[in-house]
């Protein structure tokens, strides 16, 4: 990372968020001879670093760790000229038909804006949950799922997200207990009647979770009955925790319109309602939230920021 005080203040573009979405960005832009500047608050990879085994990104037939991916990505983005600066994003202002990007190291301006913040999954805060986390605790079924192979795993949570990711478990676990603080799902009912129907899929109503623990990997949890507070244990090898999102856009709220979530209405150019401020990857609504997915609209995006400098 360059040390601000090295770093230059006006840029072709300014992207915020060093994940996938923001590295592929970052390549197509400084590729395309764009001055540009990719902005991260830690470490450059995003949440891809903390997927201990990526099998379902293309070229890479063996998996690849979440973390060497992140590296190569960066490597190939600055091998075209991509600067970065170790910041927090906190606002963008738009001046005289360029933005101003506020940071927690002073501003940058440019001519257009790519916002790859992405989005956190919601942690439960309870203990265990950070130590256990790539070791049996796990927020994404859809990547981690093959490595449940006829164990018993639980979900936390009653929505889509906790319900889908379930099914997509029963595929390969022994058992899915299904851990739910109310006594009934919110998730759709189409997906409730799959819930229902699937033999390996049990329930366990009005219950949280209160603590993981294990020795090297996930071996039980404790949980709390909400109504009688009777506690018990369940021995799982795995816990998947399925409570929601919590998309980066709070520094964005000011600027941008956002949906009910917290997250970017874009149109299929990734731009948003604000011309030459374009949004990619998880933060984006309706994304798919896989890395692939990220890098995809991070490509698009870059590639009509230029189109959008040029014109
Ligand atoms: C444990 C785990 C395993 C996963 N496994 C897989 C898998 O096997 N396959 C797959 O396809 N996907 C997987 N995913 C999902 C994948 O990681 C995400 O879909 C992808 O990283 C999204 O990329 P992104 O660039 O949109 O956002 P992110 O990766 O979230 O990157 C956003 C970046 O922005 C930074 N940032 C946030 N706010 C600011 C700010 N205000 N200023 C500056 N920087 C900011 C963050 O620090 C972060 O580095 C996994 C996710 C997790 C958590």
């Amino acid at each position: 990372m360059n040390m601000n005080m090295n770093v230059n203040k006006e840029y072709e573009v300014v992207i915020i968020g060093g994940g996938p979405a923001g590295l592929t960005a970052g390549l197509y832009t400084s590729r395309a001879r764009l001055n540009s500047l990719l902005i991260e608050k830690g470490l450059v990879g995003g949440q891809i670093v903390t997927a201990e085994l990526v099998d379902n990104y293309p070229g890479f037939p063996e998996g690849i760790s979440g973390f060497e991916l992140g590296q190569l990505m960066h490597q190939q983005a600055r091998k075209y000229g991509l600067k970065d600066v170790i910041a927090e994003a906190t606002g963008i202002e738009l001046r005289e038909g360029q933005k101003k990007i506020k940071t927690t190291e002073g501003n940058f301006i440019a001519k257009a804006v790519i916002i790859a913040s992405g989005s956190e999954r919601r942690k439960l805060g309870i203990p265990g949950e950070e130590k256990f986390t790539g070791k049996g605790v796990s927020y994404c079924a859809t990547c981690d799922a093959a490595f449940f192979r006829e164990v018993p795993v639980a979900v936390v949570g009653g929505g889509d997200t906790a319900i889908t990711e379930a099914l997509h478990l029963a595929k390969f676990a022994s058992k899915v207990m299904v851990i739910h603080r109310r006594d009934q799902l919110r998730a759709t009912r189409i997906l409730q009647e799959k819930a229902f129907a699937e033999p390996k899929i049990e329930f366990l109503w009005n219950t949280v979770v209160e603590d993981i623990e294990g020795g090297d990997i996930v071996q039980r949890i404790r949980l709390r009955q909400v109504k009688t507070g009777e506690k018990s244990t369940l021995d799982i090898s795995g816990g998947f925790i399925s409570v929601g999102l919590k998309p980066n856009t709070d520094y964005l709220k000011s600027i941008l319109s956002l949906d009910i979530t917290g997250l970017i209405i874009t149109d299929g150019k990734m731009e948003t309602e604000i011309p030459g401020i374009f949004a990619a990857g998880d933060i984006r609504h309706n994304s798919a939230r896989q890395a692939i997915t990220a890098a995809g609209d991070g490509a698009t995006a870059a590639i009509y920021a230029e189109k959008f400098i040029s014109e």
